[in-house]
């Protein structure tokens, strides 16, 4: 299968830090792959590298065009990030904060958007007028998730949605973009810590070690990898 999306010798830094020496990856089309790796790998940077939040160097092509230009740019070519943390506006309400999901889409009429993604989120037609802020941890990053939805991506890309949720929720979240994957054909880049979780949806995945890739391969076969296990999986 072709790339839908790939990376090449991607490299990226902070001021003197080097966070990527090289990256190369490939995301194929209706596939959810994963990138995972301890704290600080470079996962977050490998995905802004993609939406074009940070410099970096090498090649970057998404559904065989280069991927040039900053954020908006990278949005209007199809692709959403719901970034570390979440990035919903805590202070405006859940209605608003999906709409702004929408913004690249110059549509004025959201309302059937709004349905669609609330299929996948049965909660938030009775939650549309609450502010963001005042969800609780899990429906914060279905939010985040919907949010992204508005934009009808061809590639979403998620950074650690995982993070400080409880076990239930997260199974959960992975559920519904299992889902999204198989019912909708969507593409997913998910970036996690709880590389079980990952391996368990993702079809393959790259394990990054301070900006490198260690490790890559179909994520059964990384399963059964003795390195992976023992630094990853705990057992
Ligand atoms: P985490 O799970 O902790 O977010 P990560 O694998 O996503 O880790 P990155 O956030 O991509 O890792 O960080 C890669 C490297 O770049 C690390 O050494 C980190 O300290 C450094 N780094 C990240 N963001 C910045 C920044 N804004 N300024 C300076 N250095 C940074």
């Amino acid at each position: 299968m072709t790339a839908f999306l790939e990376l090449e010798g991607v490299e990226a830094r902070y001021g003197p830090v080097q966070a990527l020496h090289g990256i190369s990856l490939q995301v194929p089309e209706g596939e959810i792959v994963a990138v995972l790796g301890a704290n600080g790998a470079g996962k977050t940077t490998t995905l802004r590298a993609v939406s074009g939040t940070v410099r970096h160097s090498g090649r970057i092509t998404f559904a065989g065009k280069p991927l040039r230009g900053g954020p908006e740019a990278v949005a209007r070519a199809g692709i959403a990030h719901v970034p570390e943390g979440r990035g919903t506006f805590t202070e405006l309400t859940v209605t608003e904060n999906l709409r702004l999901g929408a913004y690249v889409r110059r549509e004025r009429n959201l309302g059937p958007d709004i349905e669609r993604v609330s299929q996948w989120f049965p909660w938030i037609p009775d939650r549309a007028d609450q502010a963001a802020g005042t969800l609780s941890g899990g429906e914060q990053q279905m939010l985040a998730v919907a949010r992204a939805l508005m934009a009808r991506p061809r590639l979403l890309m998620l950074d650690e949605p995982s993070l400080g949720l409880a076990p239930m929720v997260v199974r959960e979240i992975f559920r519904i973009v299992r889902e999204l994957n198989q019912q909708e054909g969507l593409t997913v880049l998910v970036v996690e810590q709880d590389a079980r979780i990952a391996l368990q949806s993702a079809s393959s995945a790259y394990v990054l070690e301070v900006g490198r890739v260690a490790v890559s391969g179909p994520s059964l076969e990384l399963t059964e990898n003795e390195s992976v296990r023992r630094s990853y999986l705990g057992y």
